[in-house]
């Protein structure tokens, strides 16, 4: 399931009740995307050992 090109996150956005997937950024410090359904930008930041979950809520 690793995908080795570009690494996602899978992520549950509160605001639409719908899962989507956002991916990392050039710098790779966060992972940033949009809610699929209303656009709302989201970004969430990658190290500092807070990303070991695969899913996230944004909201
Ligand atoms: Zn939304």
């Amino acid at each position: 399931m690793e995908n080795e090109k570009k690494k996602f996150l899978g992520i549950y956005f509160e605001c639409c009740n719908v899962y989507g997937r956002i991916y990392e950024n050039k710098d790779k410090t966060a992972y940033v995307g949009r809610c699929p359904k209303c656009l709302r930008s989201i970004k969430v930041k990658i190290g500092e050992g807070g990303t070991n979950s695969r899913f996230f809520k944004a909201c």
